[in-house]
């Protein structure tokens, strides 16, 4: 299966891999305070789930190091985020207010099938590509809105 269609198949596993992620791109390490501020979850909650993603091969938790992600982590963080950029991307061009985004991609990033996904994606990199056909779209969408 493509790095870009994969998800862990869990809702809270996929966000915390992604959050993960992001805290080791952004500090070069994620500990549990950090996970805990980003997902608004308590720190004992976050200490158990990484035992149990620890415990199913995705992070490696150490105590006081941080916790890193397997290959089998990162791998399927990097397809969550993947999927949050291109569904950010997709709707980025209809002006919909950053917020909005936000909310919606972190819903849809779990649930959207790969075959919706890739569409997608092909959607968006036309429109980006034609503006004119984007600017026809958003002329509709504008009067539907009203
Ligand atoms: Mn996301």
């Amino acid at each position: 299966m493509p790095l870009s269609h994969r998800t862990s198949g869990s809702t809270a596993r996929d966000d915390y891999l992604e959050q993960i992620l992001h805290l080791i791109e952004e500090k070069g390490y994620a500990r549990p305070i950090d996970i805990s501020k980003k997902l608004e979850i308590s720190q004992a909650s976050v200490t158990n789930m990484l035992l149990k993603l620890d415990k199913e091969g995705l992070v490696k938790h150490e105590k006081y190091r941080g916790t890193t992600l397997t290959k089998e982590g990162l791998s399927i963080a990097k397809a969550i985020i993947d999927r949050h950029e291109t569904l950010t991307r997709f709707l980025e061009l209809f002006d919909i207010d950053k917020d909005t985004i936000y909310r919606d991609v972190e819903g849809m990033e779990h649930h959207v099938s790969r075959a919706t996904l890739e569409a997608i994606r092909a959607l968006a990199d036309h429109l980006q590509a034609h503006p004119d056909t984007l600017a026809a779209i958003k002329s509709i969408q504008s009067t539907s809105l009203d």
